[in-house]
C-alpha cells in the first residue's frame, strides 16, 4: 500500500517534513524492544481454507450485493463449530459437505459478533477431520468510503456516473467475503460476478469467460487465483477503459474510466520498464498472466494505492497525468507509486508477512525498491538525494518518545491500521539503504533472489530474511539487522575533534540516542555501521560497537562523518569539528550537504547544537547548488515562518532573511523552463513560488496575480508546469471575492482529477473566515464523498484549532466522510499540528471519548509532537531571534 499523498503535500507545502510538525500520519506507542517473533491469530486453528468458489452479485445503484461462497477447507481437529471473519453481512443460509454427492448438513445455528468481527456456523454433526466445502449465502453493503466494496460518484464530462472498487488491506476481506482474514491464511480464489451489460469487470485474474444472461445482465468468470492472502483480492466494475502493452509474457493494463484513458499512457510506459527490471531482479518472474493497474476517482485518507496481486488500485491523482495540469513532480509521482505497488507484487503477495507484526517487510521493501527502481530507471530525476528526506521523515518520528521499533507486536487490527506509518515505511526503506550498503549490492541481491525462492506463495518473518542475506553476504548482517529493527529509536554519533598526524586523520567516535523529548534518556546500544572521509579524501569504515569506536581516515582537514548518508544515524560534530566543515559546506557532494542540514537542524531545534546551525550552512549555500539543496533550505525556512505564527515581529525578520536567500534563486532559475533544463529544477522553482508567496515576497505574489488573472485570454500565462503553485499562492492569499471565484472553478470543473484539487485549494486560504466556510463546505457531499475530509486536512493546514474544534463538533458527519483504517489517525492528525498547548487535553477527551486503548497511538504522537512545538518556540526561537538580528 502507499500511504495517502494528499497528506504528504500538505506536509511539503506546509512545510512539516522539516520536524516542527508531526506527520499528518503518525503510529502507536512504544512497546519494549526484541519481542519473540510469533504468527498471532484471532481465529481457532481447527480449519484451514484452500480455495474459495465466490459468486457475486452487486447493486451499485443500492449500494448492496448479494453473494454466495463456496469454501473448500480442511478440518484439522473434529469439531462441531467453525468460526470465520465476517463483518457487515447477513447470512440467509449456511451448510457444508464433504464434496460433491456427499451429504449436506445445514448450520444449526449461525452467530455473528460484531466486536470481534466473525461468524460462527454450529453443526448438530460434528465435523471429523478432513476436506469438507462450506457453502454461505449472504448479502452485504457497498460503502461510500475506501473500505470493503465501495462505489465512487463522480463527474465525467457533463454526466455523473458510479463505479464500483475493493480495498481489503489490512483486514476488509471481511466485508465482501466470509474468510480466513488474515494474512497466513493463503489460498486460491475463483471469482464471478454479475454485472450489468457494457460494464466493465476487473479482478486480479483475466476474464476467462462471459456469458449473456436472460435478464440482459452478464456473467463474468474470472481465472483461478494463485494461492494468496485475503487481503490482496480486487474487484472492479464500472464504465472502464483499458490499454494494454506486453512485457516477458505478462499483458500489462491500465484501466480508467471512459475518456481518461490517454492521460495513462506514462503509467502503462512505466509498468513495463519497471516488470522488465524487477523480473531481473527477483530472480522470480512476475507469475499472474496479466497486470493492471486501476485508476480511480476520489480520495483516501489513509492510502493511495493498493497492491492487490495482478489489479493494482491506485486514486486518479497518483498515476494519471493531465496534459493540462501534470508537473514535474506528478510524473514523479506516478512512476514512484507504480515502482512501489509492483515491488509488493513479490514483496508481499508472492511472499507475505506471516502477521502484521512484520508489515515492514512488505512496506519498507516496497518503499526501498521504489526509490532505487525510479534512481535507476530515471537517473535524470537525481532520486538518490531524496534519501536524507526520507530518513528525515522516519528520524522526526523515531525521536520522539512514542515511536516503536520496525518490527513490532501488532495484537489487534486497529494496531494493525496504526502500523502503516513512517516508522515501517521510511524507516524500514532507510535501513535496508544502510544494510544493502554494507553487505554491498550483489550480495544484498542475492540474499533477497534466494528469499523470494525459498518462500513463493508462503509467509515469512524477518528473520527468514536475514538467513538469505546473511548466507550471501558472509557477513554478520543478522545482529546489526536486529538492532535496528528490534530496537526503537535514533542512534546518535558524537564526533571528537580530529587529530591530523602524518597525513591522517584519526577521530574518535562515542555512540549516544538522539531523542527530542527524553534528553536525560539513557541510550540503547546499536551497532552502527559508519562511513566517514576527510573531505576530498577516501572513505573509511567500521562499525561502531559497545559505543565506542575509533577511526583513522587517509588526508587532512575537515571531516564528513557519515559521507554518502546511507547511516541511519545522527551526526554530532564538536563545535569546531562542525565549523571547519561548515566552511567546506559549499564544496561538499549534493547528499551530504543535504544530510548536514538535516541533522544541523533537528540537532539544533532539541538544543544540542546552536539553533542557529542550519542557518550558518543556509548562508553558505551556493547560487548554483543542487536545486534539491534549495528545496529543503525552502522547506526549513517555511517550517520556521510557520513555528513564529502568533509572533508577527521576529516573524517578519524571518521572512526577510527568507525572501534575501531565496529570492535570487527564483531569479537565477526564472518562471520560465529553459530548453535544457534539468528536471529538478522544475521541482523547486514550484516549491520556491510557494515558498515566496507564504514568506510575502510581493514581487511573486504580483507575478502570481498577474499570471492567474490573464490565464483566461493568454494559454500561456498560466502552463500546466506552473499552474499549481500559482494557485497556491491565489488560494493561499485568497480575498473572499477570489475564493468564490475558485469554487465556481471547482462546481464547473468537469474533470473529476481536477475538480478534487480545486476543492482542497478552498481549504488552503490563510483568511479565518474563508478557512470557516471550507469547513462548511466539507460538510457536504458538493465535491464528491470522499472530498470533504480532504478539505478539512487542507485547513488544518494554516488553522489547525480550527479545523480540529470543528471536526470534533460534527464528529458523527465527518467520520462517515473517512475510512475506516484512518478512524484512529484522522482526527490526532488535525489537532497534532497545533501549537497551542490547550490541544493536548482535547485530544486526551477525544481519544476517552471516541477511541479504544489499542487504538490511541497516533493521538500520544500528536501530543508529544506539540509538546516538543511548545517547547521549540518558547527556547530555541530567541537563538534564531539573535542570529537573525546579527545577520538578517
Ligand atoms: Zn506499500
Amino acid at each position: 500500500m502507499q500511504r495517502s499523498l494528499i497528506s504528504l503535500a500538505v506536509m511539503a507545502l506546509l512545510g512539516l517534513s522539516s520536524g516542527l510538525a508531526p506527520l499528518a500520519a503518525a503510529a502507536t506507542s512504544a512497546t519494549p524492544a526484541a519481542k519473540a517473533v510469533k504468527v498471532t491469530t484471532q481465529l481457532p486453528r481447527n480449519a484451514v481454507p484452500t480455495h474459495y468458489a465466490v459468486s457475486l452479485v452487486p447493486d451499485a445503484a443500492n449500494s448492496s450485493f448479494s453473494a454466495s461462497v463456496t469454501i473448500a477447507l480442511d478440518i484439522k481437529q473434529a469439531s462441531s463449530s467453525i468460526t470465520l471473519n465476517a463483518a457487515d453481512l447477513k447470512f440467509s443460509a449456511a451448510a457444508i459437505s464433504a464434496g460433491p454427492g456427499k451429504p449436506v448438513q445445514a448450520a444449526s445455528k449461525i452467530s455473528v459478533d460484531d466486536d470481534k468481527q466473525t461468524a460462527t456456523f454450529q453443526f448438530a454433526q460434528p465435523l471429523a477431520v478432513g476436506s469438507y466445502q462450506l457453502k454461505l449465502d449472504y448479502t452485504g453493503v457497498i460503502g461510500t468510503q475506501p473500505t470493503g466494496m465501495f462505489s465512487l460518484d463522480y463527474q465525467n464530462g457533463s454526466e455523473k456516473k458510479r463505479a464500483l472498487y475493493t480495498q481489503f488491506e489490512n483486514s476488509e476481506a471481511r466485508r465482501v467475503i466470509p474468510s480466513w482474514d488474515e494474512p497466513f491464511y493463503k489460498a486460491t480464489f475463483a471469482l464471478e460476478a454479475t454485472v450489468p451489460a457494457g460494464q466493465m469487470a476487473v479482478s486480479n485474474m483475466p476474464v476467462a469467460a462471459t456469458s449473456k444472461l436472460a435478464d440482459g445482465r452478464e456473467l463474468v468468470r474470472f481465472a483461478t487465483s494463485p494461492k494468496m492472502s485475503t487481503y490482496l483480492l480486487f474487484f472492479g466494475l464500472g464504465e472502464f477503459e483499458r490499454a494494454t502493452a506486453v512485457e516477458g509474457g505478462t499483458e500489462l493494463g491500465v484501466v480508467t474510466q471512459k475518456g481518461s484513458i490517454a492521460q495513462a499512457q506514462f503509467a502503462l510506459d512505466s509498468s513495463v520498464a519497471v516488470l522488465k527490471e524487477y523480473n531481473d531482479y527477483f530472480g522470480v518472474k512476475y507469475p499472474l498472466p496479466k497486470l493492471d493497474n486501476i485508476a480511480a476517482p476520489g480520495r483516501s485518507q489513509f492510502f493511495s494505492a493498493m497492491e492487490n496481486w495482478g489489479a493494482i488500485f491506485t486514486f486518479e491523482s497518483a498515476i494519471l497525468l493531465d496534459p493540462r495540469t501534470a508537473t514535474q513532480s506528478d510524473k514523479e509521482t506516478s512512476f514512484l507509486v507504480a515502482a512501489h505497488e509492483m515491488a509488493h507484487q513479490w514483496f508481499g503477495d508472492l511472499v507475505t508477512m506471516a502477521w502484521w507484526d512484520d508489515l515492514w517487510l512488505n512496506e519498507g521493501f516496497a518503499s526501498w525498491m521504489e526509490s532505487r527502481t525510479t534512481t535507476r530507471l530515471h537517473p535524470e530525476w537525481k532520486w538518490e538525494l531524496r534519501a536524507v528526506g526520507t530518513r528525515e521523515q522516519a528520524m522526526n518520528r523515531d525521536a520522539l518518545a512514542t515511536t516503536h521499533p520496525v518490527v513490532q507486536h501488532i495484537a489487534s487490527v486497529e494496531q494493525a491500521s496504526q502500523a502503516f506509518d513512517s516508522i515501517t515505511y521510511q524507516k524500514g526503506e532507510s535501513v535496508i539503504r544502510m544494510l544493502e550498503n554494507y553487505v554491498g549490492d550483489d550480495a544484498w541481491r542475492a540474499g533477497v533472489r534466494s528469499y523470494m525462492a525459498r518462500h513463493a506463495y508462503g509467509n515469512t518473518v524477518s528473520d527468514d530474511l536475514w538467513r538469505e542475506v546473511e548466507k550471501a553476504a558472509h557477513k554478520p548482517v543478522t545482529a546489526i539487522a536486529h538492532d535496528f529493527t528490534l530496537k526503537p529509536g535514533v542512534p546518535m554519533i558524537r564526533v571528537a575533534d580530529a587529530v591530523c598526524k602524518n597525513g591522517q586523520t584519526t577521530i574518535a567516535l562515542t555512540q549516544g540516542e538522539f531523542s527530542k523529548d527524553q534528553t536525560d534518556k539513557k541510550p540503547l546500544s546499536w551497532r552502527v555501521p559508519v562511513i566517514a572521509q576527510t573531505v576530498g579524501g577516501a572513505t573509511a569504515s567500521t562499525i561502531v560497537a559497545g559505543g565506542k569506536a575509533s577511526m583513522t581516515l587517509p588526508g587532512c582537514g575537515a571531516v564528513l562523518v557519515n559521507a554518502g548518508q546511507s547511516g541511519y544515524y545522527r551526526t554530532l560534530y564538536a563545535p569546531k569539528a562542525f565549523a571547519a566543515l561548515a566552511d567546506r559546506f559549499a564544496g561538499l557532494a549534493a547528499i551530504d550537504q543535504l544530510g548536514l542540514l538535516s541533522d544541523s537542524w533537528s540537532l539544533g531545534m532539541a538544543g544540542l547544537m546552536p539553533a542557529s546551525s542550519f542557518l550558518d550552512l543556509a548562508s553558505r549555500a551556493p547560487l548554483d547548488a543542487a536545486p534539491q539543496v534549495w528545496d529543503q533550505i525552502a522547506d526549513s525556512l517555511l517550517a520556521l515562518h510557520y513555528s513564529y505564527d502568533g509572533k508577527p515581529e521576529q516573524q517578519a525578520a524571518l521572512d526577510r532573511y527568507a525572501r534575501k536567500r531565496l529570492a535570487p534563486v527564483l531569479a537565477r532559475i526564472g518562471w520560465s523552463k529553459a530548453a535544457d533544463e534539468a528536471a529538478p529544477v522544475a521541482n523547486l522553482r514550484e516549491a520556491l513560488i510557494q515558498v515566496l508567496g507564504a514568506v510575502g515576497d510581493e514581487g511573486v505574489v504580483a507575478e502570481a496575480r498577474r499570471r492567474y488573472a490573464a490565464a483566461a485570454t493568454d494559454k500561456d500565462a498560466m502552463p500546466a508546469a506552473l499552474r499549481r503553485p500559482i494557485l497556491g499562492v491565489i488560494a493561499d492569499n485568497a480575498d473572499a471575492a477570489t475564493w468564490e471565484q475558485l469554487h465556481a472553478a471547482a462546481r464547473e470543473e468537469k474533470s473529476s482529477m481536477i475538480k478534487s484539487e480545486l476543492y482542497d485549494l478552498l481549504g488552503t486560504a490563510k483568511d479565518k473566515a474563508l478557512a470557516q466556510r471550507a469547513l462548511e463546505l466539507a460538510l457536504t457531499d458538493e465535491g464528491g464523498a470522499t472530498e470533504g475530509a480532504s478539505i478539512l486536512n487542507h485547513v488544518a493546514g494554516h488553522h489547525p484549532d480550527l479545523a480540529y474544534d470543528f471536526a470534533v463538533s460534527h464528529h458523527a458527519q465527518i467520520e462517515k466522510k473517512i475510512d475506516a483504517s484512518s478512524r484512529g489517525r484522522y482526527f490526532p492528525g488535525l489537532g497534532g499540528r497545533s501549537s497551542d498547548p490547550a490541544m493536548i487535553a482535547k485530544l486526551r477527551a477525544y481519544a476517552k471519548q471516541y477511541l479504544a486503548a489499542d487504538a490511541q497511538g497516533d493521538t500520544k504522537t500528536a501530543i508529544a509532537s506539540i509538546q516538543y512545538r511548545v517547547k521549540l518556540r518558547t527556547a530555541r526561537l530567541p537563538e534564531i531571534d539573535a542570529w537573525l538580528s546579527k545577520h538578517g
